[in-house]
């Protein structure tokens, strides 16, 4: 946990000596709790304190990179067990689960669909982060045959046999991938492994204990690209067990369980939304189902929102159906949700039209008219900057019913005539039908 100005002060020289850059020791305790100072300023702190200042200054979860060089997913770093708290950071990855035991071709042509999947959720694409390969073969050779053969996306690889994670390893060369096989019995030497060739290891365990037990065996180690993934026999046990790790690690700032979490889900897509709502970095799941991977993309958009950022469209002009010079124009706020309803309307009203987005800050028409960010100085701006009057000859403009008021000031500021629209969406069918010309 972060320690207050005070606690920090405590383990300074006390000596005001200003070297720092700042007046007294005090002061610099209170810059160093905000994160506005670091800690090499003062020359002069002991041994002990450095150490005891930095150790408490660690984010208490690691935040690892995985995956393509230069193109690393992000996991772990969070810092609150609730994301009304502040926000959550890194949305766990979402890992197609295959085995090495497939027909070469028939695991080629699925490396190809899985990489070719595309998702789009309000107005953004995703795709599959990872595919987890499970060396169900027992042979080495065709273990590393096949992740070479995956190479081109994020690999998680999973076996019991170090020699075939080392043979499969020396072939990924240009990614850093998540290695799943180290337990209480052997992490020494995983650990050894893993820091060799740069791997991010998962640790096993029976339970949350004994993976607590074997990272902290690694750490002392000094390794510390480190991920966990207790057994559970259940969804019950398995929540518990999650649940219980992030308490402790961002309560307690327990170290052993400082990293981000793995949830193997198997075929069980319901245990996969629980491991995204609680509190996996990384959901192995055994399905290509496009359906079932959407739910999942769904609801880890969801909950990985930033609630202190609305959900927002580029401010821009855009295309609804084929519009040309006499289709309307209509202008609305960038909040996606105001998009998401007036788009779908306009072509329910099978008119094409202009549809101006313009910079409400990802505010609804209503807020972002009371918070002055749609107003007629931004409506003019945008229409100006879009570009709209060279593709249209007309020089008609209209707005949303709620924001009628801004008629006078709209024509004024833009020079266009200004037709006041309905007030739901729902109604811009009949309201194009009968009054566009
Ligand atoms: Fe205090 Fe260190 Fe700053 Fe000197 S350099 S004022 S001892 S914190």
């Amino acid at each position: 946990m972060a320690l207050t100005g005070l606690q920090i002060y405590k383990f300074l020289p006390k000596t005001n000596c200003k070297k720092c850059g700042l007046p007294t020791c005090l002061a610099f305790a209170m810059a160093l709790a905000q994160k506005k100072a670091s800690l090499d300023k003062c020359p002069d702190i002991d041994a002990a304190g450095k150490q005891a200042l930095e150790s408490a200054s660690q984010p208490p979860m690691a935040t690892l990179k995985f995956g393509i060089k230069d193109n690393e997913i992000e996991l772990g770093g969070e810092t609150v067990l609730f994301r009304h708290e502040k926000t959550f950071f890194h949305a766990p990855a979402l890992v197609i689960l295959l085995s090495d035991s497939l027909p070469e071709e028939e695991f080629k042509s699925k490396i190809e669909n899985i990489r070719k999947m595309e998702f789009e959720r309000v107005g953004m694409m995703f795709g599959i982060d990872a595919v987890a390969l499970k060396n169900d073969s027992g042979n080495a050779e065709t273990f590393a045959a096949r992740a070479a053969a995956a190479s081109e996306i994020p690999l998680v690889l999973i076996s019991e046999d170090i020699g075939s994670v080392k043979k499969a390893r020396a072939g990924i060369s240009t990614q850093r991938p998540v290695v799943i096989g180290a337990d209480a019995g052997n992490c020494e030497e995983w650990a050894k492994m893993a820091q060799e060739t740069d791997c991010i290891l998962a640790v096993k365990g029976k339970d949350l204990e004994e993976v607590a037990e074997t990272s902290q065996k690694i750490q002392a180690q000094g390794f510390k690209n480190i991920m966990l993934c207790p057994k559970a026999e259940n969804m019950k046990e398995a929540l518990h067990s999650l649940t219980s790790s992030w308490r402790l690690c961002l309560k307690k700032s327990y170290r052993p369980l400082g990293y981000p979490l793995i949830g193997m889900a198997g075929g069980d897509i319901a245990l996969a939304a629980n491991f995204v709502c609680k509190y996996a970095g990384m959901v192995i799941v055994e399905t290509e189902k496009y359906e079932e991977l959407l739910a999942l993309i769904t609801l880890r958009l969801n909950i990985y929102t930033d609630p202190q950022k609305p959900l927002m469209m580029e401010a821009k002009l855009y295309e609804v159906g084929k519009p040309d010079e006499n289709s309307p124009v209509i202008v609305t706020t960038n909040f996606s949700l105001t998009f998401y309803t007036v788009q779908p309307e306009i072509e329910n009203s099978k008119i094409p039209a202009w549809l101006l987005i313009t910079d409400s800050e990802g505010q609804s028409v209503l807020t972002a008219w009371a918070a002055d960010k749609f107003n007629a100085e931004v409506i003019a701006q945008s229409l100006q900057k879009c570009g709209v009057a060279e593709k249209v000859k007309h020089k008609k403009l209209i707005i949303p019913g709620y924001v009628a008021v801004l008629k006078a000031k709209v024509e004024e500021e833009s020079g266009w005539e200004v037709l006041v629209g309905p007030k739901e969406a729902s109604a811009l069918p009949k309201y194009l039908k009968e009054s566009w010309r």
